[in-house]
């Protein structure tokens, strides 16, 4: 298998009632999901080239292949599998994204923000924060500016969750194409606060959190409802020519982008009202469009619907860019959520197949 550009992990959360044909192989790097034959014709007849299916008596095996299956890790251990490397390479001047997909409660807030201020919880935005101040305390022949951004998705409106009054959509916030940032996806408009310390760029993502979570737009569980990009821009220069010249990537500064996506279940509820209609068809159409992306992407088409949803313009880089990005998909490994860990897999496997 060739290695892919975006490397793919599978997390598991804990459960009580594990689906008992769910197993991680011994290699850590490979799933076996058995599928009942009868319930899975629908499954298997959607397009899973990615993913290797056996039919066997009554039972359907699927597998597929990740970087790692993380099942029973701390949060310590996902940081190292996944964020670490990200981190390491904004370090170098690169661009990074790390996002989370899954369905909602699979664990995608756990693992990109954390439990609340819980210090041992603490997912991958606050370790990477930690690790980047670390890392710039330990070079001080080079002078840092680090900035973070927060920027959330909902019914395809922009919302600044730094800005004075975050619950408002602003007309203001645009995305713009790489040409146009000059390297990396850029949103005009939104709120960058420079931060000087670890303890600063906390402050700004509990407030960012805060306002994500007491919006006017916010409803019940809004959170599983809209997409979340933090990003820490990160501007080198040494220490002789600190005024004017900046050393590291295209532009000088190099970024990363940490994403907690909206819920990937489909919802197919006809007694929605309006609003939650609405909001039900924008979550599907950006991570339809997503998958599209994806799609293209892997068939090397000439044309990459990037543009269709704010999302696939924000992650335009991370997916089709020099980015160095990782995806970590998390399963919820019920029976009851048999259908959303296969169509998970499947998106999972399509993504590290780019
Ligand atoms: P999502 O953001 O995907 O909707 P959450 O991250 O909110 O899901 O997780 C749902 C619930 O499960 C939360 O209460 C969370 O604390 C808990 N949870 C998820 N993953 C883990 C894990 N690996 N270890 C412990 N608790 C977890
Ligand atoms: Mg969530």
């Amino acid at each position: 298998m060739p290695r892919s550009h975006v490397k793919v992990f599978v997390r598991t959360r804990p459960t009580a009632r594990p689906y008992e044909g769910f197993r991680v192989h011994k290699d850590g790097e490979t799933v076996t999901v058995n599928l009942p034959k009868e319930e899975s014709s629908g499954l298997i007849n959607n397009q899973l080239e990615s993913l290797t299916f056996k039919a066997r008596s009554a039972l359907i095996r699927l597998t597929a292949a990740f970087d790692g299956v993380l099942e029973n890790v701390s949060q310590d251990a996902v940081y190292g599998a996944a964020g670490a490397a990200a981190v390491d390479a904004v370090l170098s001047g690169y661009n990074a994204t790390v996002f989370c997909y899954g369905q909602t409660g699979a664990g995608k807030t756990f693992t990109m923000c954390g439990d609340g201020r819980n210090y041992t919880h603490r997912g991958v935005i606050p370790r990477a924060l930690h690790q980047i101040f670390r890392e710039i305390d330990m070079r001080p022949d080079k002078t840092y500016r680090v900035a973070v951004s927060y920027l959330e998705i909902h019914n395809e409106a922009l919302y600044d969750l730094l800005a004075e009054s975050p619950g408002t959509s602003s007309e203001a916030l645009a995305i713009m194409d790489e040409a146009a940032a000059g390297g990396g996806c850029n949103v005009r408009g939104l709120t960058q606060e420079f931060v000087a310390s670890e303890e600063e760029a906390l402050a700004q993502f509990f407030a960012g959190e805060q306002a994500r979570s007491t919006a006017p737009h916010a409803l019940n569980a809004l959170s599983s409802r809209s997409h979340a990009l933090f990003s820490v821009a990160l501007e080198m220069r040494t220490s002789e020519d600190a005024a004017e010249r900046a050393v590291v990537c295209a532009g000088g500064v190099s970024k990363l982008t940490l994403v907690d996506l909206a819920g990937s279940e489909r919802t197919k509820k006809t007694n929605a009202s309006g609003a939650a209609m609405r909001e039900a068809a924008c979550i599907n159409k950006s991570l339809s469009f997503l998958e599209q992306v994806v799609n293209a992407l892997a068939r090397r088409d000439a044309h990459v619907p990037f543009r269709q949803t704010k999302l696939t313009a924000a992650l335009k880089d991370a997916l089709g860019g020099n980015c160095v990005t990782v995806m970590v998909a998390n399963l919820w490994p019920e029976a009851v959520h048999l259908e959303e860990c296969v169509s998970t897999l499947r998106f999972a496997s399509r993504v590290r197949s780019l």
